[in-house]
């Protein structure tokens, strides 16, 4: 094994990013090989310990002018990633749904467990297991002692409001946490074989009283600010480490 060098954050929303990005004093990568053909944006600098940080975002859609949220700007945005500039560990940050049947208030960081699709259902022997598609993050006792955040599994799919069937499929899954990546970058993680953990902080309560999309809005800023926080706490715990230390 060998120390951390090369440290990935992947974020779908600029809304998101942006306060990371300038806290960071990141230098976007307006040359590098992923920017120039793919809607990706990367942002460049040193971390502790000499090592190398990259936060990735998802880009926008030029057909409908949003970001490429959901799992496949985030499947692709990895995959690049990845390929492009081989990083020790990708962590993906960003905003999420708790569950206050679970704890959960708006404001909250999670560390994630593990990732589970929850809408991917192939009732077939074997193909269930890989639609459900559970992709565990890597164990990281200190980094979660460090941190002092809750820790949860967090379930992935491709809409941001709930239905009936979403809720019971949520709660089947004992998600803690629910977005529209993670559970995609966890599979392109797995494929390439690179370290993956993820942190969600909490902009909505999907079983709480308000409207999804009004929470949401209401909170973005609030949940990026406290990714501000979080994710440079991360990447200097993890720079320069084993991957045993963490
Ligand atoms: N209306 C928003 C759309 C963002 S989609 C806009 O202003 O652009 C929601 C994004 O936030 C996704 O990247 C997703 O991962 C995350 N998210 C936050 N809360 C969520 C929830 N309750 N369910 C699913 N995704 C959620």
């Amino acid at each position: 094994m060998s120390p951390i060098a090369t440290i990935v954050v992947l974020i779908a929303m600029d809304a998101e990013a942006q306060p990371l990005i300038a806290s960071l004093n990141l230098e976007e990568q307006k040359d590098c090989f992923m920017t120039r053909r793919a809607p990706m944006k990367c942002y460049g600098g040193v971390a502790a310990r000499g090592a190398r940080v990259f936060v990735v975002t998802n880009g926008t859609c030029a057909k409908h002018n949003v970001c490429n949220v959901g799992t496949v700007g985030a499947a692709i945005a990895a995959y690049d990633a990845l390929v492009t500039l081989n990083p020790d560990v990708v962590v993906n940050a960003g905003t999420a749904g708790g569950f206050a049947k679970r704890g959960g208030a708006v404001g909250d960081v999670y560390l994630a467990s593990t990732f589970r699709n929850f809408d991917r259902r192939i009732p077939i022997p074997r193909y269930d297991a890989y639609g459900v598609g559970e992709y565990e993050a890597i164990k990281t006792p200190n980094l979660q002692r460090e941190l002092k955040c809750k820790i949860g599994v967090v379930c992935t799919g491709n809409s941001l409001d709930a239905t009936e069937t979403c809720r019971a499929a949520l709660d089947a899954h004992e998600a803690s946490v629910k977005e529209m990546e993670a559970a995609a970058i966890a599979h392109v993680a797995h494929l390439f074989g690179v370290p993956f953990i993820a942190v969600k902080t909490i902009t909505d309560i999907v079983d709480g009283p308000v409207a999804t999309q009004e929470e949401f809005l209401a909170n973005l800023g609030t949940a990026a600010t406290a990714l501000k926080d979080v994710v440079p706490k991360i990447i200097d715990f993890v720079a320069g480490k084993e991957l045993n230390e963490l």
